[in-house]
């Protein structure tokens, strides 16, 4: 199968062409036409499986449709994966316009602020302490109008430094949204987080 196959449009297939992406790998063959449906989503994969891409294609996708600040927030349990998912949505994204803003520990937090409001970006990738400070103390940053929230790795976010952040997190989010939660094992903490924020999802196991 194709990315055209999948539902992708033309914009992003050609972006994936550009980035050397001929073919989707099994965790976006699968996942990218239940999300493109407009269901929440479960994956359970590995890093290198391509799952970035299963989710940030149907969310480009959505926000190709409807252009919009603050569209989708990504949550990483570190740095260095945050910085990589926002690589990947810039990369997918540069063509069409896309803004990213990359909110993670160690890294000036004025600049941080000055960067959400002056870009306004359409993705926010983030670790969950750093974003809720964000949350807490940056003037005109919420996530109110936020359309999607992806947990990135969520066996390792719900570690007992992160929980209270993810809570606080989830209590300001909109009910209305699609929710994407990817993580390597299907912990009884997990579990939990399913349940407490996924509508419905489809279940993809790769
Ligand atoms: P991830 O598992 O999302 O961290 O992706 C691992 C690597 O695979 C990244 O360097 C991606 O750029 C690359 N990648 C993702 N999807 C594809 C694809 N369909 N074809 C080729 N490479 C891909």
């Amino acid at each position: 199968k194709t990315f055209k196959d999948l539902g992708v449009c033309d914009q992003l297939v050609e972006a994936c062409e550009s980035l050397g992406w001929k073919n989707p790998s099994k965790i976006q063959a699968e996942a990218i036409p239940h999300a493109l449906d407009g269901n929440d989503l479960i994956g359970l994969a590995q890093t290198g499986s391509g799952k970035t891409g299963a989710f940030a294609l149907p969310i480009l996708q959505a926000l190709l449709e409807s252009p919009q600040a603050f569209f989708a927030c990504v949550l990483s349990p570190t740095r260095e994966l945050a910085i990589q998912i926002a690589e990947q949505f810039e990369a997918l994204g540069s063509s069409i316009g896309i803004k990213c803003v990359v909110l993670v520990g160690g890294v000036d937090k004025e600049q941080q602020a000055k960067n959400l409001a002056n870009l306004r970006p359409h993705i926010i990738v983030g670790t969950p302490g750093r974003l809720v400070d964000h949350l807490t103390n940056t003037k005109g940053f919420s996530l109110r109008t936020l359309k999607y929230l992806v947990l990135d790795e969520a066996d390792k976010l719900l570690n007992d430094e992160f929980e209270k952040s993810i809570d606080d997190i989830l209590s300001v989010v909109p009910r209305e949204r699609r929710t994407y939660l990817f993580s390597a094992t299907m912990t009884k903490k997990v579990k939990k987080l399913q349940r407490a924020c996924l509508r419905n999802p489809v279940k993809i196991e790769v």
